[in-house]
């Protein structure tokens, strides 16, 4: 009988051990894509705050140039000013040679480019004399801030007061000044020093802040003296709500912080600090659009080209998945038309080997392995057992019930040979008509003559009705024969032949009993063990 042979199953679609592949690659390309825009956003983010980095430090500088540059300037002022205050108050107003004083004032503000003018005013505000060319005394400065200031302040430190308009050239101008003091202590009068705007004005025209950068000089108060972007509108606003100076310029008075502007809503990166030694704080501010700008460019570039480089990835990745996809099912429809066809050639080669109406092997299936287990025999120096079952008065059986009766009858007596087979080797066949037959590899005479017996009872103990059969049910005469094929060179045929002569003598002895037939070699040394069933 043909063997069942069927395929293991494979892992259809499986890469190794059991990971599938078409997740993996998806996986694959989904990790390598994301990474792509990981790494991108990250440098993106890094060159960001690199610049505004780079802008902070700029400012930084910028606004430690301006904080230097108002010292020096209003340091120089304020030294002329310290000096005339000493002298002034040591002299005593009224013993003062004005003329003298005058040519000193004149020098002083010939000497210095920022210097506007300075001035000395008597305790009613009126002047008592100044840089000017020509001595004017008719005029009265009692009504400005710093005079009021002075007036109603005792310290003696240097005040910068709100920009004003000169009342003698009409320039915008800064003033600082210095209290005198009476010999009893109070107020005696102001000494003023004026600087032209425009000598700030110049200075930060100078520095390269973009078209959006700013830069601011504030007195102490608060009080804005001047700006880039130059607003004459601006002079003498009040700005000590803002941010810079109400909640950084408290907690440190050097500092940077990026900060929407409230004069002109512009976003800048903002670095202040407050000027030594004076009331002054000053400011230098980029725009973090104009800073950012370059980066903007840069990051829209980075972005297309990685867009489009993860666009690729993700293409080819999809591409090579459903390449991937495609295999798998062509491989597993491969599979499966194998097996279907497997289990066709299976199911051909069983009918093509297999009696039809017993189940047993049949006559071709007996001949080849009745060659094929000879030849072994020969080669292994082993026994071949033959056992041929002929059903006793079958034609009166088929006369008495029909055929179809008869048919049933074989189909019985196939089954009880069938299971006479013991070993994996031995093979029951339908041998033609009603004869059956049962090749027994390695086995010797007494071995088969019981495979024999165990038949022919079991025949008989089917009890199939049989009115011809003078035991009234049906029975089977069983001819039997082996021996090594190595004693006789002869055929395989001549196995069947020994079989089919004891078969005819239990027919001819009376049916319904085991023969044996030997050749007569080795028959004296059968005889022995079989003699019961001779
Ligand atoms: P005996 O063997 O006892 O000498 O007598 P017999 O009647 O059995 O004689 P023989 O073996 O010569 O007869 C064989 C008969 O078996 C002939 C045929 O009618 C019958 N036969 C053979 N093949 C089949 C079959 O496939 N179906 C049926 N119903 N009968 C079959
Ligand atoms: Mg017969
Ligand atoms: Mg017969």
């Amino acid at each position: 009988m043909a063997r069942s042979r069927s395929l293991p199953p494979r892992l259809l679609g499986a890469g190794f051990r059991g990971f599938s592949l078409l997740p993996l690659a998806i996986s694959f390309v989904v990790l390598v894509c994301l990474s792509l825009l990981a790494i991108q956003l990250w440098t993106t983010l890094r060159a960001r705050e690199g610049q505004l980095l780079e802008a902070s430090r700029e400012s930084t500088n910028l606004a430690q140039s301006v904080a230097q540059h108002a010292y020096d300037t209003i340091k120089e002022a304020d030294t002329v000013l310290v000096g005339l205050v000493e002298r002034v108050e040591t002299d005593g107003v009224a013993g003062l040679e004005l003329a003298r004083i005058h040519k000193l004032l004149v020098n002083r503000v010939a000497e210095l480019p920022q210097l506007h003018g300075i001035f000395i005013y008597a305790s009613d505000g009126s002047w008592l004399v100044n840089s000017q060319k020509t001595l004017l005394s008719n005029l009265n400065n009692s009504d400005r801030d710093y005079f009021k200031y002075h007036r109603t302040h005792a310290d003696r430190g240097p005040y910068v007061g709100p920009p004003v308009r000169s009342k003698s050239t009409g320039h915008w101008i800064v003033t600082v000044s210095r209290r005198i003091n009476l010999p009893d202590g109070s107020f005696g009068g102001v000494a003023l020093a004026t600087i032209d705007m425009n000598y700030f004005r110049l200075f930060y025209e100078r520095f390269s802040i973009g078209k959006k950068g700013a830069i601011f000089i504030a007195n102490g108060k608060g009080i804005l003296l001047l700006r880039r972007p130059f607003d004459e509108g601006l002079l003498g606003r009040d700005i000590s709500k803002f941010p810079i100076f109400h909640d950084y310029l408290p907690k440190s008075p050097v500092g940077t912080a990026v900060v929407q502007s409230r004069v002109d809503g512009v976003t800048r990166i903002n670095s202040y600090r407050r000027v030594e030694e004076y009331p002054l704080v000053v400011s230098a501010a980029l725009s973090q659009d104009e800073v950012l700008a370059a980066w903007r460019l840069d990051t829209v570039m980075q972005n297309a080209v990685g867009g489009v480089l993860v666009l690729l990835i993700a293409f080819i990745g999809y591409r090579v998945v459903r390449q991937i996809e495609l295999r798998v099912k062509s491989e597993a429809g491969l599979v499966e038309a194998r097996n279907e066809l497997e289990m066709i050639n299976e199911t051909l080669a069983r009918l093509a080997s297999q009696d039809g109406l017993t189940g047993l092997a049949n006559r071709r299936h007996f001949d080849q392995s009745l060659l094929a287990e000879f030849s072994r025999a020969q080669r292994e120096d082993s026994s071949l057992g033959l056992v041929l079952i002929d059903v006793d008065f079958f034609k009166q059986y088929n006369d008495i019930y029909g055929h179809v009766a008869g048919d049933e009858c074989l189909r019985k007596i196939g089954k009880v040979v069938g299971y006479s087979m013991r070993r994996p080797g031995d093979l029951a066949a339908r041998y033609g008509g009603e004869e059956m037959v049962v090749l027994l590899p390695g086995t010797e005479l007494p071995g088969a003559l019981a495979v024999a017996e165990g038949v022919r009872q079991a025949v008989q103990s089917l009890g199939i009705e049989h009115s011809g059969n003078a035991l009234g049910v049906v029975t089977a005469s069983v001819g039997v024969a082996a021996f090594m094929p190595k004693h006789l060179e002869n055929q395989a045929v001549e196995l069947v032949e020994l079989a089919d002569t004891a078969l005819y003598k239990a027919k001819a002895l009376g049916r319904n009993q085991v023969r044996y037939e030997s050749s007569s070699e080795i028959a004296a040394e059968q005889a022995a063990t079989a003699f019961a069933f001779r």
